[in-house]
């Protein structure tokens, strides 16, 4: 075959697999890429095509609305621009055009509007529930070792990184073992009636169908932004249970074993960066690398070359969670 014009090999990616490119509109590549991961969430898509839209069918600025059709054009060759009504949306909500957007922030506020502008309150919640983490604060006083429960939630798992080099499981690990918080984060403790110092742990009450984790890269000190360019490994497919090292851990964890689907890239600084996409192909088994308008076929090896280190590094994490294992457990 010898070369072929990438112009044509990317029309054909296009054609054949239906992952298409978005072209870049006022530094819309952090939102392109999210659109990409929304759009390999095919449970979201399921969720929003089910709502029954007339109330709000000539809604500009109703972003969930915007968000699928955007998802819908999406799929049709002959939309040249299927996202521009979506970012203008957006635009109108406050997520402005010609600005630099954390991809994990844009994620949770395009959840927030879903909840507060979707009028099926039903499906919404269903929307909310595809990514909610249910776990349980555990407060306790180091000075009297009175602890709290307090019951709390996440969307997307922020995880701490350490310089060096870092495990997707341990870092999970870390998050969920107890930490004691920093001065300034102190809790009230009741039995002592004043702020001590205090220590805390997560327990997961339930996982969700899909898991987001946010690899916390971007890191402020004293006024001043910079991203750690650490090693983070992680795995095509992992068990949640394994990360929780407690001694009774829910019945929820006993099989919780996810397999990643798609990844947000940065790269870049802090004041100056670029977001793209892994995202895999259910029916086609493949990884895509997908930069704004440009669809490349990719390997593993490739996603796993934004581990990190240099240039480009996975900032966001989505796995989705085995359904068979569901499917086993009722049956048998
Ligand atoms: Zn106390």
């Amino acid at each position: 075959m010898g070369m072929s014009w990438p112009s044509r090999t990317l029309w054909d990616v296009r054609r054949m697999y239906g992952v298409r490119g978005l072209m870049n509109s006022g530094l819309s590549c952090c939102i392109n890429a999210l659109l990409q991961c929304f759009s390999a969430t095919t449970e979201l898509v399921d969720l929003l095509n089910r709502w029954q839209t007339q109330d709000e069918s000539g809604d500009p600025y109703n972003v969930p609305l915007q968000l699928k059709k955007a998802l819908q054009a999406m799929k049709d060759q002959h939309q040249h621009a299927p996202h521009y009504d979506f970012l203008n949306c957006l635009h109108h909500n406050y997520i402005y055009r010609q600005c630099q957007h954390d991809a994990d922030e844009l994620f949770l506020a395009i959840l927030n509007l879903i909840q507060q502008q979707m009028s099926d309150s039903n499906l919404a919640a269903e929307i909310k529930r595809l990514y909610r983490i249910e776990m349980e604060a555990e407060i306790r006083c180091l000075e009297c070792t009175y602890k709290q429960c307090v019951p709390t939630f996440f969307l997307s798992l922020p995880l701490h990184l350490r310089e060096g080099k870092n495990k997707l499981e341990e870092c999970i690990s870390l998050f969920l073992s107890e930490q004691q918080l920093e001065i300034g984060e102190e809790f009230w403790c009741d039995r002592c009636d004043e702020k001590q110092p205090t220590a805390q742990a997560f327990k997961i009450v339930t996982l969700p169908s899909i898991l987001c984790i946010h690899l916390k890269r971007f890191r402020s000190d004293r006024g001043f932004s910079r991203k750690l360019e650490c090693e983070v490994s992680f795995p095509m497919s992992f068990n949640m249970a394994e990360n929780d090292k407690k001694e009774n851990p829910a019945a929820e964890m006993r099989e919780a074993s996810y397999k990643l689907y798609a990844v947000i890239v940065h790269s870049g600084s802090c004041a100056f960066g670029h977001y793209t996409a892994y995202i895999h192909s259910v029916q086609e088994g493949a990884w895509y690398y997908i930069d704004d308008s440009s669809v490349y076929k990719a390997s593993w090896k490739e996603v796993q070359g934004t581990y990190g280190g240099f240039g480009r590094t996975a900032y966001m994490l989505l796995y989705r969670r085995n359904s068979s294992e569901t499917v086993q457990e009722s049956s048998g």
